[in-house]
């Protein structure tokens, strides 16, 4: 008989493990159903340029549907609850689905209403819709005081907001802005970056470029018409622009269905993908409370883990030991400015690796990016970083 597997989400997690799955196991074995509740896949790293570099936001999505196995039945609908006991998900049209096994794929959603006054006082480029409103602000930007920072952790690709202040610093001097312009970085943290090795060769960089590094910021309120923020560690900070990460929640179906903790981030097993409790039921990608980067590569990687571990499950043998575990690989770019960028990497064998910054790793974050739409289903550009050195054990 056939096993149904459902999974939930038509992100980087949720395409490549339906692909995956679609490519080694049988029709006769699975059924496989991709559920998305808007339609669209989105290439989210290129929402900066869209804010930055003018680019059109339709080149960085597309139809879910074109990206899937012929043997993968898409549903556009969203998951409004799901019962892991009883293998049943309730839709949004009003129609339900009952599964063997389900993979919770359903990334983050921005919760802007966490911070007061953050979404009347402040841009981000966290969304298509962000990323256009921030393009018309930077369009009037004539000079004064700018502040990129983080209004709430997690949220996913920790290098994005060191980065966006990088490259923003770049965009004020090709206008002729910097000299009039101070810019001032603001970090949760006590470091500028959230892993302490990168931090201390990128913390240089910001110097270097004149970006002052505030730590232990941790927005609490914004003032829109004051231009000003404040910090729960009681400090303030006045803005012309405010480019702020907004803080994310995991999705509502998690926390609708009663399996997420308070942030809506569902309880993984941090080897096997497991949600905790459940045996026929998976999360990755950004949806689960790992305490690791939410990236698109971490995505990449689990889908291999969540594939194995449901396919051995309906082989009926004992997931294969390396190929069924997550081992805690990232992979993220950094692009550092002056057309150079670094790559930082690490596992649970190897701690956090800075290689570059580079020529070389611009040429080959541009590669992957010109292969993207491609390798979503073949996983090919993911392969070639393997070949990467990954510093000491
Ligand atoms: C500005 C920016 C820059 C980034 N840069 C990088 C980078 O350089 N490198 C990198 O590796 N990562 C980067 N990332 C992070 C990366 O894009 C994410 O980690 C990745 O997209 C997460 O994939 P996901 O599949 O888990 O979630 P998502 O891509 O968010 O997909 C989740 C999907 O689930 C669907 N969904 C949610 N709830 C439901 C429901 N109830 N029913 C049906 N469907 C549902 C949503 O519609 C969505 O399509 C960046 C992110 C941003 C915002």
């Amino acid at each position: 008989m056939s096993a149904g597997i459902v999974i939930i989400g038509g992100g980087v997690a949720g395409v490549r493990t339906a692909n995956l799955l679609a490519a080694r196991l049988p029709a006769a074995r699975a059924h496989i159903r991709l559920l998305d509740a808007g339609g669209r896949h989105a290439y989210q790293p290129a929402w900066p340029s869209v804010a930055l570099d003018g680019a059109d936001p339709g080149r960085f999505s597309r139809d879910v549907r074109s990206l899937l196995h012929p043997r993968v039945d898409p549903v556009l609908d969203e998951a409004r609850r799901l019962d892991p006991t009883a293998g049943k998900v309730w839709l949004e049209s009003g129609a339900t689905m009952s599964y063997d096994y389900a993979v919770l794929a359903t990334g983050t959603r921005i919760d802007r209403d966490a911070v007061p006054g953050l979404e009347e006082g402040t841009h981000d480029c966290y969304s298509v819709e962000g990323a256009l409103r921030l393009r018309e602000a930077l369009g009037s930007f004539a000079g004064g005081t700018v502040v990129v920072g983080i209004a709430g952790v997690p949220y996913p690709c920790p290098p994005a907001p060191v980065e966006f202040a990088l490259r923003l610093d770049e965009w004020l001097r090709r206008r002729g802005l910097r000299d009039r312009t101070a810019m001032r970085y603001l970090s949760p943290l006590n470091r500028a970056f959230p892993i302490e090795g990168p931090s201390r060769e990128i913390e240089p960089i910001l110097e270097e470029r004149g970006i002052a590094v505030h730590t232990f910021v941790n927005v609490e309120e914004v003032d829109p018409a004051g231009r000003r923020l404040y910090s729960l560690e009681g400090e303030s900070f006045d803005y012309d622009l405010a480019v702020l990460v907004p803080p994310h929640r995991g999705s509502r179906l998690v926390t609708d269905s009663g399996l997420g903790d308070p942030g809506g981030w569902v309880p993984t097993d941090p080897a096997s993908l497991k949600v905790r409790g459940y045996d026929r039921l998976f999360a990755l990608g950004d949806a689960t409370d790992l305490p690791i980067s939410k990236a698109g590569s971490t995505a990449h990687f689990e889908a291999g883990v969540v594939a194995e571990q449901v396919a051995a499950a309906i082989e009926g043998r004992e997931p294969d030991p390396d190929a069924g575990t997550y081992r805690g690989r990232v992979v993220c770019f950094l692009g550092v400015g002056r057309g150079r960028t670094a790559v930082i990497q690490f596992d649970a064998d190897h701690p956090p690796h800075l290689s570059g910054p580079s020529r070389l790793w611009t040429a080959a974050r541009r590669a992957f990016r010109a292969a993207y739409w491609r390798t979503m289903r073949t996983g090919l550009a993911f392969r070639a970083q393997r070949l990467l050195p990954r510093g000491p054990r």
